[in-house]
């Protein structure tokens, strides 16, 4: 039977591109359909079958169904189709995906660690499959989006990053590995869900929770190495800026809404400023939110005014944060010393405080929906020539306002991007804009790809890359069927930092930086399933 369930395994992995010669030497003839298929023909099926179905959340179970039976199948039409299947195994349709986790639930996907199994994280990562893990992307299901503590649920979140990890920049996916910590969950409608799959209990938020999160990192450098990559992925607020603070010399390791975020955000600003014609230092921003995206943001963002020659007090100066209770002054209990400044005078509301503050740019990072209203978004267009409005929550039911009100809004005139996509608009004088999707999903991949983080890079190249002419159109971003050489560039930056600064230990080092990175990609053409097989042209055994 081992053979046998080996075979059918098999079976599945190609399908029917299995060649007429592998069928026989792996005892598969006769077990597929006669016709030997090319990828071409599974992948226009594969599409076709897409196409068909109008429920997005449809096409997400198929698709994570093709995932499971012919990987590189699944990859190359995610690949070949980015712009219209990322908003399906990314946000919007992942947080839906997660939302009805346990209702959709095929098969599980991913390492699920609970705070029952503390003191044995180590024997539950010898269960994993796979031998080699590169990556890591791990969330403990606080806040996943926009759309608060969904517990094991949130698993769709690590799968869907990764997913974006071997799409976006070519790692292999078997080195990947999604996971979710279960420590319990405070959302009352999952715990009395009867299709729920975590543990029925509250968060547990005691010491406990901090010794299983160490025990994980021990757990997961001692199985696969000091340089496995681990990244922490929509954590709780407190938790994220905790965990990161005691990890990032340790661990290479990183948080992404916290500094991928970051990375993506300041990208779009240097291209907005491109169109505005303003230094980065003449900019004053006012954020919605004051969390996790806000303050890597905000951070990111002193740091280049200061490479420009500002001060640090200066730089804090123009950046200001309106968050749940108000604009952050000085009378105000907030943990953002940074940026906490004098009051400006009497703002009552998100609307005062842009008449008052008169920022060049807008961010939103709340997660709490449509805060950026017609009138917010008609003063900006009022106070700017060239308005700055990035409404970065996700998913699309929480970004601040959609796309169509802000170009119509300010008549064309905003630079706007989104962290969930939007389709592009149209004025009424013709004129078409193509929204930029201010996602991290420009970042993660490239850096993971890199291994070595240098978010000070990665922006930069993601903003060099931007065309005037793609500028022109409205964009602040690279399209996205462009996301691959954008992952490939950003990692030949890094690469290219960590030899010149001797900070490499891969030696000798490779001449070419750009052809030693594409040769690491991993691509979606079927391997051969047969043993290494040849001739010995020319060899004769008969005695001479
Ligand atoms: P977080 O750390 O929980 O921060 C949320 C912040 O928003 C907090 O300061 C919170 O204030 C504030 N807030 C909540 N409701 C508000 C309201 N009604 N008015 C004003 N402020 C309000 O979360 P986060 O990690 O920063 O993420 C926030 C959002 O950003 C999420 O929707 C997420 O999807 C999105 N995000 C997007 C990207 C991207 O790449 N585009 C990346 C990361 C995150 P209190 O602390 O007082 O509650
Ligand atoms: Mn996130």
């Amino acid at each position: 039977t081992r053979n046998l369930q080996g075979t059918l395994f098999q079976t599945i992995k190609n399908g029917m591109a299995f060649t007429l010669q592998e069928r026989q030497i792996l005892g598969l003839h006769g077990l597929l359909p006669p016709k030997v298929e090319t990828q071409d023909i599974q992948a226009m099926r594969f599409q076709n079958n897409l196409k068909k179905m109008v429920d997005p959340l449809e096409k997400y179970v198929y698709l994570m169904g093709i995932q499971e039976r012919n990987e590189r199948l699944f990859y190359r039409v995610l690949m070949e189709d980015i712009e219209e299947l990322m908003p399906i195994v990314y946000t919007p349709t992942v947080g839906l995906a997660c939302t009805q986790y346990g209702h959709i639930f095929r098969r599980p996907k991913g390492l699920f660690i609970s705070i029952r199994d503390k003191g044995h994280i180590r024997s539950i990562l010898d269960n994993w499959p796979e031998p080699i893990v590169a990556a890591v992307v791990v969330t403990d299901g606080e806040r996943i989006l926009g759309l608060g503590d969904l517990g094991v649920y949130g698993m769709g979140i690590p799968v869907g990053k990764l997913c974006l990890y071997t799409a976006c920049a070519g790692i292999r996916p078997e080195r990947c590995l999604p996971v979710v910590i279960d420590v319990g969950t405070d959302n009352e409608t999952l715990l009395k869900d009867p299709l729920y799959m975590g543990l029925y209990q509250k968060r547990d938020r005691s010491e406990a929770y901090e010794e299983l999160i160490d025990e994980f990192m021990e757990a997961i450098v001692d199985k696969w190495g000091q340089d496995t990559l681990i990244q922490f992925e929509d954590f709780g607020n407190h938790n994220a800026f905790r965990l990161i603070r005691r990890y990032r010399e340790k661990y290479c390791t990183f948080n992404d809404d916290i500094q991928g975020t970051a990375s993506v955000a300041l990208a779009g600003l240097l291209a907005a400023q491109r169109a505005v014609g303003k230094p980065i230092t003449e900019h004053r921003v006012l954020f919605l939110g004051a969390g996790e995206a806000a303050l890597g943001i905000a951070n990111l963002i002193v740091m280049a005014m200061m490479e420009a020659g500002m001060t640090q007090a200066d730089a804090r100066q123009r950046i200001w944060m309106y968050d749940k209770h108000g604009l952050l002054i000085k009378e105000m209990d907030s943990n953002q010393e940074a940026f906490i400044h004098d009051s400006p005078g009497n703002v009552q509301s998100f609307l005062d405080a842009v008449n008052t503050i008169k920022p060049t740019a807008i961010i939103g990072v709340a997660g709490a929906g449509r805060l950026f209203t017609h009138d917010v978004i008609k003063s900006m267009g009022a106070l700017n020539e060239r308005p700055i409005i990035f409404a970065l929550s996700n998913p699309t039911t929480k970004a601040e306002c959609t796309a169509e009100d802000a170009y119509t809004l300010t008549d064309g005139r905003c630079l706007f991007a989104s962290g969930s996509p939007f389709d592009p608009v149209t004025l009424k004088n013709g004129r078409v804009f193509t929204p930029g999707q201010g996602n991290n999903a420009y970042i993660f991949p490239g850096v993971a790809l890199a291994v070595i983080l240098i978010f000070l890079y990665s922006f930069q190249t993601l903003a060099e890359q931007l065309t005037d002419k793609e500028l022109e159109e409205g964009r602040l971003y690279p399209p996205l069927s462009n996301i691959r050489e954008v992952s490939v560039q950003m990692a030949v930056k890094v690469v290219e930092y960590v030899y010149a600064n001797g900070m490499a230990f891969r030696y000798p080092e490779p001449l070419d930086k750009d052809s030693f990175v594409r040769s690491t990609v991993w691509d979606t053409s079927y391997d051969s399933f047969l043993p290494d097989t040849y001739d010995w042209p020319g060899v004769s055994f008969s005695p001479k």
